[in-house]
């Protein structure tokens, strides 16, 4: 690829412009609107003294405004820094404080708590969004905005954002950027994504227009049978994390697809919208697929018609993709990524030959290694378990400021360390196995705490598991599951360690098994091991 993610944007504004490019509880935006929406906010942004290299904080769910934004900063030759607008105060300062953004453009609901940065912290301007102006006057009135900290949806039509505060509509009002301002190169750093934080505090991985463009076009070359201008998207990925903004932020807008926008995953909002614009692509996580197949069979809602559908950042049930497509007559298929990655590295081909229960085959143009993780100049073969490295354009240059961290997963020849343990079959498919991390060390083996959760979920009164390593009082490690139980049932530690004693070598077996209420999660629903790790040593 040669072109940078503006170039993109500008060729779809022309090519599909009278298309819907935006769509936002049914009120749209075409493909010219979008261009020129994004050309005005650059010049607002432009004036606010926004120059290249500068990191422009978003602080925002999906909305139309965040298409419009992530492009005009682009366009300035600046840098996106997404965040998740229902980060804590602190989670928030902890970022702002890493990448050091003097501009913000921020959901009102967050102005408060950005307002109280201290001074020092570089944040001189900060842009607010009203998500309801993106909305017809009907949905406003009848809003109830799907959002925790958006409960009072009056106070949001009254009040307005505190003093200081520059409204996004005084942003994009301003005339049309001069076209000869000067545009970003392929080189330039388009976005600082920080990482999701399950096995530490999240990193801001440093991702190019051509690390970015470049994912967007492997997607492409994936999804045969794709119609460009002819396709409709479903966004309800958060496009603050690497797997949403690429498929919703780049790849869509790349191929000219309807993109309706969910400022949050919510089954109900998603088959009312399946009413007006039936999505034919819906990229999500396990959880979505399963929640939305088994509301639609309750309301008896159709979800015929969506062609593709995948799925990543965690293993896929069979028994969800099962579901899955006798409910949609479409494909489910398992990719696999990181935000170190642009963030898709493989994909199961769409198609009779994707294989279930794998991750599929490296993306074109990527190249893979299975090494050993103390060693990584030492080859794994065929079907032998090791680390993963991957190469190709989506790789990362690097953490932001984190130099000595970027030297422990870059390796010479742009191979990155990805950190998870998988094996690879002769024809080329990836299983993941687990991470490394995460790899519980008990008497000089190693147990895959997934292999032990499978066999804990599969005991008919157990609905959730996870299984961590902990200090053993004779060196090493003890394994230690925690379990969700069916309501009524009461936990019989013995007769579940029995069971688990006829499915798995013995070393496997949960030394002690702690009954839970629920699982701490990450915000796309992954399990969060290290969590549970600290809340049994009472952390
Ligand atoms: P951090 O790097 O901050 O600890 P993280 O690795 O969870 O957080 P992401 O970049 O969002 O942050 O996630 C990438 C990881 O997600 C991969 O390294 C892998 O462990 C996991 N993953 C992604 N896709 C899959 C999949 N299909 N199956 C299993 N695991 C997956
Ligand atoms: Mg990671």
């Amino acid at each position: 690829t040669t072109e940078t993610l503006t170039d993109m944007m500008e060729t779809s504004a022309k090519r599909f412009a009278p298309a819907v490019a935006l769509d936002f509880f049914g009120s749209s935006t075409t493909y010219a609107e979008l261009g020129e929406q994004i050309s005005r906010a650059a010049n607002g942004l432009r004036k606010l003294g926004v120059s290249p290299g500068d990191r422009v904080a978003l602080v925002l769910p999906n909305c139309p405004q965040h298409v419009v934004a992530f492009y005009a900063v682009l366009r300035l030759g600046a840098i996106v820094v997404e965040h998740n607008p229902l980060y804590t105060d602190r989670e928030l300062r902890h970022q702002f404080e890493d990448h050091g953004a003097r501009v913000a453009i921020v959901w009102d609901k967050v102005y408060e708590s950005v307002r109280t940065f201290p001074k020092d912290m570089g944040v001189a301007d900060v842009v607010t969004v009203d998500l309801t102006r993106a909305m017809p006057f009907s949905k406003r009135l009848a809003l109830k905005l799907p959002i925790k900290k958006a409960q009072d949806a009056r106070a949001s039509l009254t009040a307005g954002p505190g003093k200081g505060a520059i409204s996004w509509e005084s942003i994009v009002g301003a005339r049309k950027l001069h076209p000869s301002h000067q545009r970003p190169v392929l080189t330039d750093t388009a976005v600082l994504q920080y990482t999701s934080g399950t096995t530490g505090a999240p990193k801001g991985a440093i991702l190019s227009h051509y690390n970015l463009r470049a994912n967007a076009a492997q997607g492409s070359a994936w999804v045969a049978g794709l119609r460009p201008g002819d396709e409709t998207v479903y966004g309800v990925l958060p496009m603050f994390h690497a797997y949403g903004l690429t498929l919703c932020l780049t790849f869509a807008m790349s191929i000219g697809a309807r993109l309706v926008l969910f400022p949050k995953f919510d089954e109900k909002l998603v088959l009312d919208a399946a009413k007006h614009a039936p999505p034919t692509f819906l990229p999500a996580v396990p959880p979505i697929y399963d929640r939305l197949v088994t509301a639609a069979a309750k309301k008896k809602v159709s979800l015929a018609g969506i062609r593709f559908a995948i799925s990543g950042a965690m293993n896929l049930p069979v028994s969800i993709v099962e579901r899955w497509e006798t409910a949609t007559g479409g494909l489910l298929v398992e990719g696999y990524g990181m935000t170190e990655a642009s963030p898709i590295v493989a994909g199961n081909p769409i198609g009779p030959s994707r294989r279930p229960g794998t991750v599929g085959v490296p993306f074109p143009s990527t190249d893979i290694r299975v090494v050993d993780p103390e060693n990584p100049t030492i080859e794994r073969g065929f079907d032998e378990e090791g680390e993963l490295l991957v190469a190709g354009p989506q790789v990362f240059s690097g953490y932001w400021d984190r130099p000595s961290e970027s030297a422990e997963v870059l390796l010479p020849g742009g191979w990155l360390r990805t950190g998870d343990i998988v094996r690879v079959s002769a024809d080329g498919f990836i299983t993941i196995v687990d991470r490394l991390k995460e790899l519980i060390i008990t008497g000089g083996f190693n147990v895959s705490p997934s292999e032990v959760e499978e066999t804990l979920l599969s005991h008919p009164d157990i609905t959730d598991a996870a299984a961590v390593g902990l200090p053993s009082p004779n060196g090493g490690e003890d394994v230690v599951a925690v379990v969700v139980l069916r309501p009524g049932v009461e936990l019989d530690v013995s007769a579940v360690r029995e069971y688990c004693r006829t499915r798995l070598s013995s070393y496997k077996v949960p030394r002690r098994i702690v009954e839970v209420d629920d699982l701490p999660r990450s915000l796309l629903g992954k399990v969060l091991r290290r969590e549970v790790r600290n809340r049994l040593q009472g952390k």
